[in-house]
């Protein structure tokens, strides 16, 4: 089981960071868990340098230029050298601040070639009775992996998270049954795109107003194989009572 803590700017406090961290720690120890917890860039370093191997830590984006004179933006490379072993891109907020599909693969791209396993966010903006949505998904999977070596392709994390679940609370997120049926949606289109058509060891997490509630429910449908967690990250009791029930 995997679970990506996303903190976004909930966390703020130097402070707060290092006790998730060592909550964390102590999670990672006592379930078979792996943690990777998305702090804000800032705190990198300073986490990196207590996590003792239990954890590892993931970039919540990735710039798409590789260096120069662009003040503001952060390299896949300066993520790496700060600790990070993964990097989260394609979120929807990241979307909806304008990251356009061919954004999101010169990201996949650089965080692959600078040492950094990319979680690819996916996920509609609303359900459709025509199935759009479905269209809408397989794109964002294509145009992020098409432009990758086939060993790249197998690289990357996918994270389905349904843009009208994100930040909601357990009772708004997606059933069981619609993330089973999404999860093989997914792998089907992941075996089209991946060497010898087969998505067998690919890994697919879902995100989007997972909590303790309802974690148990979603974890017991076939072939999940982990989730991204946003707001029940972000306090040790809440993440821990929601890594328990998962794991
Ligand atoms: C997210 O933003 O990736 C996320 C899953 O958020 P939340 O858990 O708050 O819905």
């Amino acid at each position: 089981m995997l679970i990506v803590a996303n903190w976004k700017a909930y966390i703020a406090d130097l402070k707060k960071a290092q006790a998730l961290l060592t909550q964390s720690k102590r999670l990672a120890r006592a379930t078979n868990t792996t943690i990777i917890l998305a702090p804000p860039g800032p705190f990198l370093g300073a986490l990196a340098a207590k996590r003792g191997n239990l954890v590892a830590f993931a970039a919540q984006d990735v710039s798409s230029i590789t260096g120069g004179a662009h003040t503001g933006e952060v390299t896949a490379l300066t993520y790496r050298e700060s600790g990070a072993a993964y990097a989260i891109v394609g979120h929807s907020e990241r979307r909806t601040a304008g990251d356009t599909g061919e954004m999101v693969a010169e990201k996949v791209a650089h965080a692959l070639a600078n040492e950094l396993t990319p979680v690819l966010c996916v996920g509609e903006a609303v359900r459709d009775e025509q199935g759009r949505y479905l269209v809408s998904v397989r794109e964002q999977i294509t145009s992020a992996l098409m432009p990758l070596t086939g060993k790249e392709r197998r690289q990357v994390i996918i994270a389905y998270e349904p843009r009208w679940a994100i930040g909601q609370h357990a009772e708004h997120a997606i059933t069981p049954t619609d993330l089973g049926e999404m999860i093989l949606y997914i792998r089907k289109v992941l075996a089209e795109l991946l060497p010898g058509r087969s998505a067998t060891g690919a890994q697919v997490l879902y995100g989007g107003a997972v909590e303790a509630e309802n974690v148990r429910a979603l974890a017991q449908v076939a072939q999940v194989d982990g989730f991204l967690v946003g707001h029940a990250s972000t306090d040790p009791g809440t993440f821990t009572a929601l890594v328990r029930a998962a794991a």
